[in-house]
Formats: structure tokens, sequence, C-alpha cells
């Protein structure tokens, strides 16, 4: 079976060095939605919490579930905001407020300038003023950058629209709320830290996705993916492999099925150009939705220890990489 295998030791010196930039490992919030950039929601959790990370971020109520016990507080990105102990819900809309149950904990999100989900800067104070008045437990005020990832002016834009925001929360009487902006771009770019949280996610699984300029944060990828072998045979020179047979033989030589394919949620890229895997070995020929061929005897192979080179092949970001991968496949911590 194709596993992935999960390196604690890296995952720890991830969050350390995240955790130099915030001055704190309690103003770490670890983003764990999407299965954990499909690392594993619950696996991942654990570790997190093991560590001593006390915050995390999910998507929904359903990966809140499989983690609450783990956390002192889970914001819910993107679901109804409910009467909770431990989870408290991003508003993104007027309408969210509305349709929040009387008493939940909610985070307002302000809209600074990436133009994907938040409140207006110009309703801040129209949403603050129906949280109070719908009895809402305001606890948290949130942005997110859009270029946190650029050179230039833009972060520094959305930062002063973000000090403007946190000014009509505290004219509005508000107190006790907690503010964070920074995704890992922003704190790993950062010189220093006063806010009250980061919301790190793929900076804690290992990639720094900052280009040259920035200070290079020595992060190490967590996730390793390897496959096993189903199948070898011997080919003649001239046969052809797979659908299409789009690989031909040169020569003679021994080639061997492993079992990951597109339905793993491995990218079938292109034949043509040919994924190449961590030990330097082309896949030959088409992807099939359960098996690829490498020429190889060997038992197990390490398809990707980094994702990040194998989104350069593939022609995406290492994001895409690992939260594709399939929940059902085994994830193993070493
Ligand atoms: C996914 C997400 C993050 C984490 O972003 P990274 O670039 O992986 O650190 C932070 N905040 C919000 C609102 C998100 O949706």
């Amino acid at each position: 079976m194709a596993t992935i295998f999960i390196n604690q030791d890296n995952f720890y010196h991830n969050l350390n060095q995240i955790a130099l930039k915030t001055g704190s490992i309690d103003k770490i919030a670890m983003v764990l939605k999407d299965n954990a950039y499909g690392h594993g929601l619950v696996l991942m959790g654990r570790l997190a919490s093991n560590f001593g990370i006390k915050h995390a971020v999910v998507k929904n109520h359903a990966e809140a579930e499989q983690i609450k016990t783990l956390f002192q507080t889970v914001l819910v990105l993107g679901d109804r905001a409910v009467r909770d102990e431990i989870c408290t819900y991003a508003v993104n809309t007027l309408g969210d407020i509305e349709r929040a149950e009387e008493g939940a904990k909610v985070e307002l999100k302000v809209d600074t300038g990436m133009h994907r989900n938040g409140i207006a800067m110009q309703e801040v104070e129209c949403a603050l003023e129906r949280i109070g008045e719908r009895q809402l437990d305001l606890v948290g005020v949130m942005t997110h950058f859009r270029s946190a990832d650029a050179m230039g002016s833009e972060l520094f834009w959305q930062q002063k629209q973000f000090v403007s925001a946190k000014e009509k929360v505290r004219k509005a009487g508000f107190e006790n709320v907690r503010f964070h902006s920074h995704n890992s771009a922003a704190i790993l770019r950062a010189g220093t830290f006063t806010e009250d949280l980061v919301r790190v996610g793929i900076a804690a699984y290992g990639y720094n996705e900052l280009p040259e300029p920035f200070e290079a944060v020595p992060l190490k990828p967590v996730m390793k993916l390897t496959a096993k072998r189903v199948a070898a045979r011997r080919l003649k020179k001239g046969e052809r492999v797979g659908y299409g047979g789009d690989f031909t033989a040169s020569k003679e030589m021994t080639v061997s099925t492993y079992d990951l394919g597109y339905g793993d949620g491995w990218c079938r890229g292109d034949s043509k150009n040919p994924y190449i895997t961590a030990e330097g070995l082309p896949v030959l020929g088409r992807v099939s939705m359960d098996f690829i061929v490498l020429e190889s005897e060997k038992e197990e192979v390490v398809i990707m220890e980094n994702a990040q080179k194998a989104a350069k092949q593939f022609g995406t970001i290492s994001y895409e990489i690992t939260t594709a991968l399939s929940k059902d496949i085994e994830r193993i911590v070493v």
C-alpha cells in the first residue's frame, strides 16, 4: 500500500522556528483544515497538542469534532456559528451574524483588501452593532493577506487597514478580543510580531513559499510518500507500457508497477514530461487510477519527500500536492 510517513521531529522543528518568530508557542494557531493539508487531521492534531499548541483552525464542524478535545480553542472558518465551549466561528458576512446561534463565540473577519471573504471596512461598525444586539460573544477579529509572499507595499497597505479595523473594535467597547492576521508567509517575513495569534499552515508542514529576497527560515518537510511494488516484469526493446503505450522501452529493462495513482490523489500529470520521483526515477507512461510504472525492482519506492519540489514539476504549489492526497492512504508517524 502507498503510505504517508509523518516525521514528528521535522514538524516540531518547524513549530520551533515559528515560535522564534511569534515569541511563544501560545501564539500559534495550527491550521488543520482539509485533513491537515492532507497530512491527517487527528494525527497532526495530536502531535501539535503534544507539542503544547493550544489553538487550532479547521474548515467546518465535522473537522472540529474530531480534534476539539485536544485544544483550548478551535476556530472554524466556514460553518454556521453555534454555541460551543471550545469552537469559535469566523464571521464572513453580515448574514453570518444573523444566522448565528445566540451566545456563539465569533471572530469577525474583516476584508482589508483580499476581497475573497470578510466584512467590508465600511460595514465593520454595523457588524459590531449586530454582534452586540444578537448577543454573540466576540472573541476575535481577523483578516487575511493576499500578498504576504510578495515584495512591495501591498502587505503594508492591508496591515494599515487592519489597524483601523482594530480601532473600530476598541471604539465599540469590545474587550478581550484576540487580533490575528498572519498566515505562514506573513509570519516568516515578519521582523517583529505584536498580535495575539498567527494562523500557520504550510510553514508548519515544512514549506516556505516565500521567494528569494526574503530571509530563508529553514523548514523541513513533514510528509514523505512511498508506494509498494505490485508486480514486476522484463520488457524487450520496443515494448510499450500502460494506457496508450506512451512509454516505449529503448532497451531490455525490468519495470515494476507501484500502488499509487490519481485515485489516491496523486497528480496524473503529462506522460510526455513525466514526474521524477524523489529517488530520481521517471514515471514510465501514463499514470493510471491506482498504479504507476517505474524502472525499479525495489519492494518500496519513495515517490516524494518534498512537496514543493514535486509541485514545481507539476506546475503547482506544495499546498495542492499534499492536500489532494486521499484520506484512505495510511499515515504513520516516525
Ligand atoms: C488556510 C488559511 C491560513 C493558513 O495559510 P498558510 O499559508 O498555509 O499559512 C490562515 N488563515 C486563513 C483564513 C486560512 O484560510
